[in-house]
């Protein structure tokens, strides 16, 4: 098919909740991408955090289709070895207690938000449901995680939304105190701010919200759906800020690019979902479980110090170009966000980076660099070429 050809396919058939940019992908091998017309492009965006590994990584490809050949999918009712062996990785690496999976970040939060809520309700009984979160904020699109999302224009359209939410200034103490109340349950937090702009949390916010938590017994609730999973430079952000949390969510980049997502709770919230009381059809698919253990193998300290390496080469590069264009950087290993000055949007900026070949990301209203963490030098000088000769 002609990129025309597939363009006016997807113009009638599709329904249009996305502008696309006007690239029709076709294949991809590391941190380059190749068109349908066979132009390439460096990938700055792993499809929104996902493809961890690259496009087409030997091991991750040796790993899902040899566990495709054996079994595709058999439903939680039966134990599986790649469930519980991703399981065990992921509380071996975060001394969390057990796991639960889904199969995106929205089910991931929603699992988290039901698990605060029981937990609450087994203890206190009811009247204890709500869950603070931060504004500027973002947990999924459904209609409770849009609930749970501190921005005003995700609360439009879908009424009745889900209650229970209250939204608390990021890096504010006081605001925190004034929301606080007797039917908190929990607070739910991003250490990185990914869509509302790649805002990353003060360290010091983050221990006293973890010490109010303790005090008043809310449940500290860490949504890493974009942040984990090796993407800040350890296999969880949490692990940088000195906090342990209660639960904690993941998803994107834990497959390496199969929709796969969950959560992990400490001793404390180990035994609140009991049989009949959570569950999903495809969550914890065996192929995508396996994916993600192959992932998680691949995540020792020489890659995720690599992360932290690339991630600073990235932002320094970026910002000795002193682009008229692009202000700050700012992030968390390869979880980058620059400002963008100038008059021209973020949008903008990303259309003309994609048409000369550099898949780039928006967020807030900056650019957001996201690339397969394991993006190499030539492909990282390469697109930073791209970046001064457009934008320059
Ligand atoms: C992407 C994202 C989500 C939603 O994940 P989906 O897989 O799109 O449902 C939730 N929280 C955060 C922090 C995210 O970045």
């Amino acid at each position: 098919m002609t990129f025309e050809e597939i363009k006016n396919l997807d113009e009638q058939y599709v329904m249009h909740s996305y502008s696309r940019f006007p690239v029709a992908v076709d294949h991809g091998k590391g941190a380059t991408l190749w068109d349908i017309d066979g132009k390439a492009y460096i990938d700055f965006t792993s499809g929104i955090g996902v493809a961890s590994l690259g496009h087409a990584d030997e091991g991750w490809l040796k790993a899902v289709t040899g566990q495709a050949v054996k079994l595709a999918h058999i439903s939680n009712l039966f134990y599986t070895a790649p469930y519980a062996q991703a399981a065990a990785k992921l509380c071996q690496r975060t001394e969390m207690s057990n796991a639960m999976f889904a199969n995106s970040g929205a089910e991931a939060n929603e699992a988290m938000i039901k698990l605060a809520r029981k937990w609450s309700f087994d203890k206190y009984g009811k009247g204890r449901g709500t869950v603070i979160t931060l504004h500027n904020s973002f947990h999924g699109r459904t209609i409770t995680t849009l609930a749970a999302t501190g921005q005003d224009k995700f609360h439009d359209y879908f009424f009745p939304f889900t209650e229970g939410f209250r939204y608390a200034d990021a890096n504010d103490m006081d605001s925190v105190e004034a929301v606080a109340g007797h039917d908190v349950c929990a607070v739910m937090l991003e250490l990185v701010q990914g869509e509302g702009g790649v805002l990353p949390l003060d360290r010091d916010f983050v221990q006293k919200v973890a010490d109010l938590c303790a005090k008043r017994d809310w449940l500290l609730l860490i949504d890493e759906v974009q942040t984990g999973v090796g993407r800040t430079g350890t296999l969880f952000a949490f692990q940088q800020y000195g906090i342990q949390p209660d639960v904690v969510s993941f998803a994107k980049g834990i497959a390496g690019g199969l929709p796969f997502g969950g959560i992990l709770a400490n001793e404390k919230c180990k035994h609140v979902f009991s049989p009949g009381t959570h569950g999903t059809t495809f969550g914890g698919n065996p192929i995508a479980a396996a994916a993600a253990c192959h992932v998680l193998e691949r995540m020792n300290e020489d890659f995720l110090a690599s992360v932290q390496k690339k991630g600073h080469y990235l932002r320094t590069q970026v910002e000795e170009m002193a682009l008229p264009c692009l202000g700050a950087t700012r992030g968390l290993g390869l979880m980058i966000g620059i400002e963008v000055k100038g008059g021209r949007t973020n949008r903008e900026l990303a259309a003309l980076l994609i048409d000369r070949g550099l898949l780039v990301l928006t967020a807030g209203s900056g650019l957001r660099f996201l690339p397969p963490l394991t993006i190499t030098q030539e492909e990282m000088d390469q697109g930073l070429a791209i970046i001064r000769e457009t934008l320059g």
